[in-house]
């Protein structure tokens, strides 16, 4: 009976597609698992540009202030030596170079303010930025959690799909299951289909009058002209 053996042939069709389904969420769960992996490192790194940023933004701060304090020292000493010189020379001199270091404190306090309104500025931003980065990798966190979880339910379920597989594929007869391997070889499921309307349910494309009465008559196996899919008669 070719009906027999098509009911037979769509329960192995279901467990070969439970089976596939498994097989591919294990394919696919690490890789997912990967990139949430790949997606918190990087938004772990973005938090530590940003801290770094700051850094050296503080370090340049010093380094100014450390600059700044060296040339009063120097200012402090020129004053000191215009009480010991003579000349008048000597004297204009030391004028001359304590204007140029005036110059040149007034030239760091302004850099010193941008440094400090740039600080300010990075620092309202880190914060803005590290709360939404915590709360993103908090999510991908807790989406690594469920891939796990369902992994680990996926890997439970294998080995009963692949037994229910061999299981279907039993109570086939040998040409059926034949018929069925050649089939499924290379087409994407289901391989077995409704033929309705004079048309395949798996490429849509209308079959000859030869297959349509085939299908119908039901005495063999019969597959789509264009696609290869087993058809069954469906209205
Ligand atoms: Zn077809």
């Amino acid at each position: 009976m070719v009906s027999d053996a098509l009911t037979k042939m769509l329960i192995l069709q279901d467990r070969d597609m439970k089976l596939q389904q498994v097989e591919d969420a294990l394919l696919t769960i690490p890789q997912e698992r990967e990139a949430c992996k790949a997606k918190i490192a990087k938004l772990k790194d973005d938090i530590e540009s940003a801290r770094q940023r700051i850094k050296e933004l503080e370090t340049r701060g010093k380094t100014i202030e450390t600059e700044m304090a060296s040339i009063e020292a120097q200012i402090v000493k020129y004053k000191n030596q215009q009480l010991q010189v003579k000349k008048n020379e000597e004297y204009q001199a030391l004028i001359h170079e304590i204007e140029g270091a005036s110059k040149k404190i007034s030239d760091l306090e302004s850099d010193e303010l941008e440094v400090l309104y740039e600080l300010d500025e990075e620092r309202k931003r880190f914060e803005e930025e590290e709360v939404k980065a915590m709360e993103f990798i908090a999510l991908e966190e807790t989406q690594i959690i469920r891939l796990d979880e369902r992994e680990a339910e996926v890997k439970g379920e294998l080995e009963s799909a692949r037994f229910a597989k061999t299981a279907a594929e039993g109570e086939l007869d040998n040409p059926s299951r034949s018929k069925y391997t050649q089939v499924a070889r290379g087409l994407k499921f289901p391989v077995i289909v409704a033929l309705s309307g004079h048309s395949c349910s798996g490429c849509h494309m209308r079959v000859s009058n030869a297959i349509d009465s085939e299908v119908k008559a039901a005495q063999e196996i019969t597959t789509c002209d264009n696609c290869g899919r087993i058809l069954y008669y469906g209205d």
